[in-house]
């Protein structure tokens, strides 16, 4: 992967993708200089006269038929070079196919969201000003309904009043999230937001606008054409430590792990596996070369990042969602930059696995199982498990997968010999032999027959005071954010709908304006009614909990427990999650209420309890993966008590005691659950013993939609029966109406391993009614 010192000419044609129109769209240009032109770089070039930057796709050998070479414009010169090397390119074009879908979308992909902005910015040239949008006051509050709040209820970043529209709100919190300020050309950029978002809100007074000389101080003080620099701090130094047995045999085994090879590094939760990965990466980067460190969620990236940055400092190089394109530009160019003099250690998530590292020596996947590694939209439907297996065997680097509960896919694959085998080796006692917390199940349909209608049981009241009595800390989680699942009448039962989408809208709770609605799908907030819709009676009744239900009710039955909710709402803004975990680790509060991304990888030492109520919630969801996918997150949450000098314990409510995914829960046996499920999908021949793959169809008219569907099906039928495979459906997704948008599916069912029997995308596109949208979905973990 060396980059050549020899300037080899360039290809004599190009594909070029111009914002020319709604969405762009590929040209084709002549490149007569020879100049050494590769995929990502940007380039002048004219169309129908006028000078624009165009992002080059690939260069072309042949020039297909229909063209005619003296008809083809030059491209005029190099504008910005993404200096990528073939092997990069290579590794695109294998997951295009893999994904099937072009290369352009999965160059998109791979580039930093600001790599085509940076395009429209230069487009418009040397001005002598520019757009700065800020954030105005807030209007005074119209009179809202006092909510009794208990006290450490942090105000919810999200919360907005009702009269603005989604993206409004959007672009409210985006702003909000930047300290109260952005240049126009950021968020109006790469098609973020429309002007005509910034100019409603203008209208109403909740921003402005206002004009900024380039050069000018204030210029140089915002940055320039870069925002604010890099968040949060390192926590002091952390030294290696020495690795115990375990620890050194799975070293061992990753260094005798075939270039190109991955390994399975079972290990229970608190087994340190965290320092396996610190310490491979050590021996990487002393024979000169790079790291890639992959986490599924945003919320785990600061812990992940302190732990590396204490021993790795200068080499880590950060790369996820809660950067600002300027600062993902500016890691792109370190990796490019990386030698063997100057290897680097990049943290980052699903997206990361294409940042043009050449000199790869380890990619580290923590948490391999969790389904955040799989992107559903836009396309490329990427896994970055497999992107990153491909890429590892491409470059001869070793891919080490981690997980205190592997998936199903990679258990098997250690099973398999040969190529794409993966081996396998296990850390199966927590760190000073610390015991794995025993698990004590809940029945609320005995709670409930004795008399209690409480959300919190009794058993888990008592824990929860001697929590606070002793001193020590928990974490509960609840399925699901905001106050309440949904809001119907007491009257006639109906429910409140988000009238943009087919599901429930939730309560949320706010300090200053009380409860109102939102929807989780679309993100419409509304205000709540007066009066029911469907018979007119004044009385609603909230459904369900969310977290701040929880923590209410934690306040008002649990007297001087000190609450900390951790979910999207509150860890939205910048920083969000380092913050509030900063602020737990500090006991500054005695319990932790969060959703799911409370359950993932944190190393809390001061947790003796993780608690989760309604587990029912997780358990029924109509699903291939659904036992998998919630046995795996509650032993995950399991894993968060008791990594400290004091023993844990976990409860679990739920009206389901004798669940399956309960019973193997409380045994903790994870490997017999894999076993009875493999043999499940292996007799009833679904994945991984067959393979699917789903077109999802979108539009805003639900007739042309279905229309669509029926008619994509009938299309592509022939090949698909041909090829030995099923055509399920058409059918409506089960919920059928988002964001004011019909979606349909169809789903192919065939052989595992064999080829999807799909004409390519282009021509799957052909014929589709204008408004209508297609994705193709080679391998979904939904179904
Ligand atoms: P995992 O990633 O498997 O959940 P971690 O790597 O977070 O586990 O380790 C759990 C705790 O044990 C951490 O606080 C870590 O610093 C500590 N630890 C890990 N390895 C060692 C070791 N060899 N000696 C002492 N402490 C260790
Ligand atoms: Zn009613
Ligand atoms: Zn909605």
């Amino acid at each position: 992967m060396e980059r050549s010192e020899v300037v080899t000419p360039g290809p004599a044609w190009l594909h070029v993708w111009l914002e020319a129109g709604r969405e762009g769209r590929l040209f084709t240009y002549a490149n007569p200089q020879g100049l050494p032109l590769a995929c990502g770089d940007l380039v002048r070039v004219r169309l129908r006269g006028r000078p624009h930057i165009g992002l080059v796709v690939e260069g072309l050998e042949q020039l297909p038929p229909e063209l005619e070479p003296h008809r083809l414009q030059p491209v005029e010169a190099l504008h910005q070079s993404a200096a990528v090397d073939p092997h990069w390119r290579a590794l695109l074009a294998e997951v295009a196919e893999d994904c099937h879908t072009s290369l352009f979308k999965t160059l998109k992909t791979a580039l930093p969201p600001g790599w085509l902005g940076q395009r429209s910015e230069r487009r418009s040239g040397p001005s002598r000003n520019r757009w700065l949008v800020e954030l105005l006051p807030p209007p005074p509050k119209v009179a809202a309904g006092p909510a009794p709040q208990p006290e450490n209820d942090p105000e919810p970043a999200g919360e907005r009043p009702p009269g603005i529209t989604p993206r409004q709100g959007e672009l409210l919190e985006l702003l909000e999230q930047r300290g109260g300020r952005a240049w126009l050309s950021t968020l109006t950029g790469a098609g973020r937001f429309s002007r005509s978002v910034v100019e409603g809100l203008e209208r109403q007074g909740r921003l402005r606008r206002r004009a900024v000389a380039e050069g000018s101080a204030e210029w140089l003080a915002l940055g320039g054409a870069a925002p604010a620099g890099s968040q949060g701090s390192p926590r002091p130094s952390e030294p290696a430590r020495a690795p115990n047995e375990a620890q050194r045999q799975a070293l061992d085994r990753l260094a005798a792990t075939p270039p190109g090879g991955a390994l399975l590094l079972w290990g229970v939760t608190g087994s340190g596996k965290t320092e396996v990965y610190l310490q491979a990466c050590a021996r990487i980067l002393a024979a000169g070369q790079s790291v890639l460190v992959l986490t599924p969620e945003i919320g785990l990236v600061p812990q992940l990042l302190d732990r590396f940055k204490a021993r790795f400092a200068g080499a880590i190089v950060e790369y996820h969602s809660g950067l600002s394109e300027a600062q993902r530009i500016a890691s792109w160019r370190r990796c490019l930059g990386a030698d063997p003099l100057q290897p680097v250690v990049v943290v980052g998530t699903r997206s990361a696995v294409f940042l043009p590292l050449s000199g790869l020596g380890l990619i580290a996947l923590d948490e391999e199982h969790d389904s955040s590694y799989k992107q559903d939209a836009p396309m490329p439907c990427y896994h970055a498990r497999d992107v990153a297996r491909r890429r590892a065997h491409r470059s001869g680097a070793r891919l080490l997968l981690g997980s205190a509960t592997p998936s199903l896919e990679t258990w098997l694959s250690c099973q398999q010999k040969g190529a794409g085998a993966t081996s396998l080796v296990r850390l199966s006692e927590r760190i000073g032999q610390r015991p794995l917390p025993p698990v004590r199940v809940v029945d609320m349909r005995a709670e409930l027959v004795e008399g209690h209608r409480r959300l919190l049981s009794r058993p888990l009241m008592e824990r929860l005071e001697r929590v606070r009595d002793l001193g020590e800390q928990a974490v509960v989680l609840v399925p699901r954010r905001g106050y309440s699942s949904f809001l119907s009448c007491r009257s006639c039962g109906e429910v409140v709908q988000c009238p943009h989408c087919d599901v429930a809208l939730t309560v949320h709770r706010s300090a200053r304006s009380g409860d109102w609605l939102r929807c989780h799908w679309c993100d419409h907030r509304q205000a709540i009614e007066e009066r029911c819709g469907a018979c007119g009676s004044s009385a609603f009744k909230p459904f369900g909990a969310g977290t701040q239900r929880v923590m209410e009710q934690l306040g008002i039955e649990l007297e001087g427990l000190r609450v900390l909710r951790f979910d999207r709402d509150t860890t939205r803004s910048q920083g969000g999650h380092r913050r509030l975990l900063e602020q737990f680790a500090a006991g500054e509060a005695d319990v932790l209420v969060g959703t799911q991304m409370l359950a993932k990888g944190m190393d809390l030492p001061g947790v003796t309890l993780a608690a989760v109520l309604a587990a029912d919630g997780l358990l029924h969801r109509p699903d291939l993966r659904s036992s998998e996918q919630s046995l795996q997150l509650l032993l995950q949450l399991a894993g968060r008590a008791g990594r400290g000098e004091r023993p844990g314990e976990v409860i679990v409510q739920t009206y389901c005691p004798d669940h399956p995914v309960i019973r193997h829960l409380v045994d903790g046996r994870y490997e017999r659950f894999l076993e009875e499920e493999l043999a499940l999908r292996r007799q009833a021949a679904l994945v991984p013993f067959s393979r699917a793959a789903l077109l999802r169809l979108v539009g805003v008219s639900a007739t042309a939609t279905a229309t669509a569907a029926t008619t994509l099906a009938e299309r592509i039928a022939p090949q698909v029966t041909a090829a030995g495979w099923q055509l399920i459906g058409p059918a409506p997704a089960p919920v059928t109406r988002v964001a004011g948008r019909s979606r349909w599916q169809l789903l192919l069912h065939g052989p595992a391993g064999s080829p999807l029997p799909l004409p390519p995308e282009t021509v799957l596109r052909q014929g589709l009614p204008q408004g209508v949208g297609l994705a193709i979905d080679p391998d979904p973990l939904e179904l």
